[in-house]
């Protein structure tokens, strides 16, 4: 595996463990069938509660069985179930990073030991409602409301392009509370069993295939308050959880990236035109030495913003900026490798066209492209240019 400046020398036995582990579960498990997956637009669900049993779902946190692993190993985890597809990469920054992570920073005892040890295990799914029809980069302006009535709320709104709601046991729902002066953002728990919840599945997507996806309709749909996560008010809540998913994601494209470049290196020993393997041809040469620097220096970004997380410097921005980053090198090596493997790149024989079609998706959720320009736009200037 592609390591050219040798990271791994600088890994503890447990982060080497957490990679191993996980690279063992995508070859024995997933890899020989994801690309039917892919093809059929399928999850492989019946390894949710396999990924749970290894420690998948939220491992860097502390408390409720959960194993407050390092930063690095984290991200190594997000980067090994990437390199298989982003759409396993999803399932777990959905259920870790934007329905656990909330509850654990935001959520009352109750919440917590109600939720936490089930989703970590994986006997529960949970998915992130922000995203609605008319808002989607600019969530501030959303309409979904939650009304006081009694000892209850009422919600009403919709939600879409949201990761596992058709599977889902509980939403996290980002709706304006009607309770309180200025209508603040609130998350709310709510249970997809409720009466007035469906959560029609989004079907033909031409990216993130092995990955279901989903709207959430509310149409007044009641839940006590104790289902109001207490401890934030405001789009902080929703933009922290976002920072801490999208820092998996500046991990885990470097993965897919990874197998993009092992797949053409491995294609271009192999592959012989003109009597000799195209890999003694130096334009091929040249693809994979450019493929295997990007991907060195986004890894070397991963690193480091490890390294920050690890001792509390980490900001937004820094994220942001690898977010931005890694995503769209992997996005662009991935078209790359497809192109050294010829007609072959084409089929889910190999994996570099899916990697590079599930990059659209990952280019585009979790904040576009184009706004973590504009995050880092404002970072640099002080002038922020989004509207
Ligand atoms: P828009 O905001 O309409 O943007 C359209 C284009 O305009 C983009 O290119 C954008 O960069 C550009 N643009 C917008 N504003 C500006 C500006 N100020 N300046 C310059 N350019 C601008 N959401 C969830 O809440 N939960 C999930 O689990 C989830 N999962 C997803 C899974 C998939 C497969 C996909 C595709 C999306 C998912 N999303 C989820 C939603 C995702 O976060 C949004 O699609 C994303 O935020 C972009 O919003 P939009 O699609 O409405 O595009």
């Amino acid at each position: 595996m592609l390591d050219y400046v040798g990271l791994e020398a600088d890994l503890d036995s447990e982060e080497r463990l957490i990679r191993d582990t996980a690279r063992e579960f995508v070859d024995e498990h997933v890899r020989d069938d994801i690309g039917d997956h892919y093809l059929e637009g399928t999850f492989p669900t019946e390894l949710i509660p396999e990924m749970g049993e290894l420690g998948f779902y939220a491992p860097n946190l502390e408390g409720y069985g959960l194993p407050n692993v390092s930063e690095t190993a984290y991200g190594l985890l997000m980067q090994e179930l990437e390199a298989c597809d982003s759409g396993l990469r999803s399932m777990a920054s959905v259920q870790g990073a934007l329905v656990m992570y909330p509850i654990h920073a935001y959520g009352s005892e109750e919440q917590k030991e109600e939720w936490l040890p089930a989703l970590g295990r994986g006997e529960a799914v949970g998915c992130f409602g922000l995203t609605e029809p008319e808002h989607g980069s600019n969530p501030s302006a959303m309409e979904t409301t939650a009304e006081p009535d009694g000892d209850e709320y009422v919600l009403n709104g919709s939600k879409t392009w949201i990761t596992n709601s058709p599977i889902a046991d509980v939403a996290v729902v980002w709706a304006r509370d009607k309770s309180e002066d200025g209508d603040p953002v609130r998350g709310f728990l709510v249970e997809t069993d409720r009466d007035g919840v469906t959560t029609n599945e989004i079907h033909e997507k031409l990216s993130l295939r092995a990955s279901i996806t989903g709207e959430i309709s509310l149409q007044n749909v009641r839940v006590p308050k104790e289902n109001r996560l207490p401890g934030v008010e405001g789009m902080k809540g929703p933009l922290s959880c976002l920072t801490q998913a999208r820092y998996g994601i500046a991990w885990g494209a470097v993965g897919a990236a990874r197998d993009c470049f092992e797949t053409a290196r491995a294609y271009a020993t192999d592959r012989e035109q003109f009597g000799k393997p195209i890999g003694g041809f130096q334009m091929q040469q040249e693809k994979l030495a450019e493929m295997a620097t990007q991907i060195t220096t986004s890894q070397l970004l991963a690193h480091r913003l490890a390294e920050l997380k690890e001792r509390g410097d980490l900001r937004p921005q820094h994220v942001s900026m690898a977010k931005r980053n890694n995503v769209r090198m992997a996005r662009d090596q991935s078209r790359i490798a497809r192109e050294m493997l010829g007609g072959n790149g084409i089929t889910a024989d190999y994996s570099p066209m899916r990697h590079m079609t599930n990059m659209e998706t990952v280019y585009t959720y979790e904040g576009t492209h184009d706004i973590h320009t504009l995050i880092l736009g404002e970072d640099l200037t002080g002038m922020q240019a989004y509207q």
